[in-house]
């Protein structure tokens, strides 16, 4: 459902962000904004900020900011359209309520509804005369009660009716048990249970809801084929977005901002109950792109611990590239050969699966020693087969940094030039992602010094300077644009992202008379950008405890003040760099003998400016 961009902005209008945050951290007011210790990243001192006039929030300390449904994309790690229909139920706000929809999300609910009542059903059983061999078996396995009742385990009876009996007592629909695979309907339209006399794994969304369930096959005289029988896939089931375990541990994953990934339901309640929390199951099916998109909401590093088997380390080959293509990041753990998780954990505890864990190889070491056990090594045709195979995963890593060292990486294991394997690397390396690429076109604007502003005009990262400038620009555009842009030029920015937002509030201001913070934020694509005008838009010196006592008695003045430190700061850095550019030529055209005279009098020059600057005196013009 796509939800109009009218109804979004009512959703945004509707709620207060402070009063909205304020509910997830403890605010302060700080002047004109409220301080709080940020929840998104570990910290003592609070540099977290939310702004009641702009309706965003900003942290300092991580450079997490934007407006409230950021905040809850953020918060509840939701994708943008799930934020909203948050925030829109939390404020009463009817989102696409035709009657079709009212009518479908009705149905839902009763699906959601027949999967709980079940997994409550399949639970209690647990405690019947026939659950107790499930029960027992479970024990044997080496789950506690707790576990049991931490990820609802259950048992269905071996009766060809049980649930459908117990659906009838209690009023719920066999046509939605049977719409979630739970009953089978038979020819003449009645019903019979899909799962009997089998133990119950109930699958969970990540919000914590059942949406499905494995059954594990536990009696010999079972004839049912497959260990496990899973449900199929339903409305509310769709194995490729689902990962088992999610629910009970995304916590310890966004704390431990890691997640292990094992193959098994019994491989991951083993792990979880020695104490390694962070841990998730792909429940036997090659890892998909949606499983890992839902990862990526809570860590970017994914930790491969899969069963010693040839069919394991497979799976994992292929999940490695899925991830690094998505820029996460991944390591492997390889088990002693014949184990899985469960046993391992079993056997050695959960210190000793911890310490493996942090002992995690790279890919590069796993997929290496893998070839190097089929052999691929001993020949030099083996050798180029393996490395180039490495070479067309690296190529799937979309940062190139982060590629550029896993190329020295194999250099150096291999023993090859890094040249060699990065013509190898383009043959497959997809053009990079924009996303990836400097956000804007450096541009070299040799104003004043050839060749001065060459090296600096690289330079991307916001200068201090350049923040605070922007910063008054976003605080009193008003005054402040002609302030600014009376004295200083905009080649004289010197990052190309502090240029380019400089250049969107001008653009701002020229054509729609006012400059919001926030519309801007959500105009830019770029996230560079983006980050750098939600960080622009606060200002830290006005939210420091020190600015509240004298904040009041310099207020007039102190837009202007720090308009005009930066300006000239911005103006000495330009000449500085200048001038040693200059120096260098003079440098060079000595030591070919040429005449530096004119060099001499431009570093005269470069001087004198200087000096104008320093004198600079602010000068407020009255209007
Ligand atoms: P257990 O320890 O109870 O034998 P496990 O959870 O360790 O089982 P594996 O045999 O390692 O399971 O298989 C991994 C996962 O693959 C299972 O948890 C299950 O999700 C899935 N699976 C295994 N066998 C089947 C099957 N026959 N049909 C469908 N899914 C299966
Ligand atoms: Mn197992």
């Amino acid at each position: 459902m796509r939800i109009p961009e009218e109804k979004i902005e009512e959703v945004r209008n509707a709620i207060d962000i402070v009063e909205y945050v304020g509910r997830f951290v403890k605010l302060k007011k700080r002047g004109k904004n409220y301080l709080g210790v940020c929840p998104f990243h570990n910290e003592k001192t609070p540099s977290f900020n939310v702004s009641a006039d702009k309706q965003m929030y900003y942290c300092f300390g991580c450079h997490r900011g934007g407006d409230v449904i950021k905040f809850v994309m953020e918060w509840e790690k939701l994708a943008y359209p799930e934020a909203i229909e948050l925030l829109a139920e939390r404020s009463g706000i009817q989102i696409g309520h035709t009657d079709r929809d009212a009518g479908e999300s009705n149905e839902i609910e009763q699906l959601y509804n027949a999967c709980r009542f079940a997994g409550r059903y399949y639970y209690a059983n647990l405690q019947h005369a026939e659950g107790k061999f499930a029960l027992d078996y479970f024990h044997a396995r080496g789950f506690t009660d707790k576990t049991i009742t931490t990820f609802g385990l259950g048992y269905s009876m071996r009766a060809w009716e049980a649930l459908l009996a117990k659906a009838k007592e209690e009023g719920i629909t066999p046509d939605h048990l049977a719409k979630v695979g739970l009953l089978r309907t038979r020819d003449d339209g009645s019903h019979y249970d899909a799962f009997r006399g089998r133990t119950m794994f109930p699958i969970f969304s990540a919000t914590g809801k059942v949406i499905a369930f494995g059954a594990r096959k536990i009696y010999d005289d079972d004839t049912v084929p497959g260990k496990y029988i899973n449900s199929p896939e339903t409305v509310i089931y769709k194995k490729s977005k689902v990962l088992y375990g999610l629910s009970q541990s995304k916590e310890a994953i966004r704390e431990s901002d890691a997640v292990i990934l094992v193959e098994g339901y019994a491989d991951l309640i083993s792990v979880y109950q020695a104490g390694v929390k962070n841990i998730v199951a792909s429940s036997g099916t090659a890892l998909t792109d949606e499983q890992i998109k839902l990862l990526a909401r809570y860590t970017k590093n994914v930790i491969f611990v899969y069963d010693a088997d040839s069919a394991g380390s497979a799976a994992m080959v292929r999940g490695i590239d899925l991830i690094l293509e998505q820029n996460l990041d991944v390591r492997i753990v390889p088990l002693p050969a014949g184990e899985d998780p469960d046993s391992y954990v079993k056997a050695n505890g959960g210190d000793a699966f911890r310490t493996l864990v942090s002992n995690a190889q790279s890919f590069i070491e796993f997929k290496a020693s893998t070839f190097k056990r089929e052999g691929k090594f001993d020949s030099p045709e083996g050798r180029a087969e393996a490395v180039r195979a490495l070479v067309q995963t690296i190529a799937k890593v979309a940062d190139p940094l982060k590629q550029s060292f896993f190329i020295r990486d194999v250099a150096e294991k291999f023993k090859l030039y890094e040249s060699s394997l990065y013509t190898e690397l383009e043959k497959y390396s997809k053009k990079v992602p924009e996303k990836f690429r400097a956000p804007m076109p450096v541009p070299v604007v040799p104003s004043e010094a050839p060749g001065a502003r060459m090296e600096v005009s690289q330079m991307q990262e916001l200068m201090t300077e350049e923040k605070e400038l922007l910063n008054a620009l976003f605080e009193d555009p008003e005054t402040m644009v002609h302030f600014i842009f009376g004295q200083i030029q905009m080649d004289e920015f010197i990052s190309t992202v502090g240029k380019e937002v400089a250049l969107r509030i001008i653009e701002a201001h020229e054509h729609e008379g006012r400059v919001d913070a926030r519309a801007l934020h959500a105009a830019a694509k770029d996230e560079t950008i983006r980050t750098t005008i939600a960080d622009c838009s606060f200002n830290r010196y006005q939210l420091s405890a020190k600015w509240d006592t004298i904040g009041h008695r310099s207020s007039d003045t102190r837009l202007y003040e720090q308009a005009l430190g930066a300006i000239k700061s911005l103006k000495r850095r330009n000449i500085d760099t200048a001038i040693a550019a200059n120096r260098r030529t003079m440098k060079d055209a000595q030591l070919q003998g040429l005449d530096v005279l004119s060099l001499l009098q431009r570093e005269n020059e470069l001087y004198r400016q200087k000096q104008v600057v320093e004198e600079m005196q602010l000068v407020i013009e009255k209007k």
